[in-house]
């Protein structure tokens, strides 16, 4: 199975093309399954792909803290955790 990774701009509300789950993806990156461009879901995506799936997750993290940046100075200390977090986790299926 091969994966790819694409920057949608809305939001899709689709059955995950593994599981069949109803998936609600937000706009931004998305895990498609390549050929068919059908969305994986995130529970899908760390069985069979986890570097790409925490790729996903990073990328939705720092799309929130750059929203709240862009109306504050300072991000609030969660959401930097948060993008600590999601790096690390990347960081670590990366390197697998
Ligand atoms: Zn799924």
């Amino acid at each position: 199975m091969q994966f790819l990774l694409e920057n949608r701009d809305a939001i899709r509300n689709e059955p995950c093309g593994l599981c069949g789950r109803l998936l609600s993806a937000p706009a931004g990156i998305q895990l498609l399954l390549a050929g068919s461009a059908t969305p994986v879901c995130l529970d899908c995506g760390r069985k069979h792909t986890p570097s790409l799936a925490a790729l996903v997750h990073l990328a939705e993290v720092a799309v929130r803290i750059g929203r709240i940046h862009r109306h504050s100075v300072f991000p609030p200390l969660t959401a930097l955790l948060d993008l600590a977090n999601a790096a690390e986790k990347y960081a670590q299926t990366a390197n697998q």
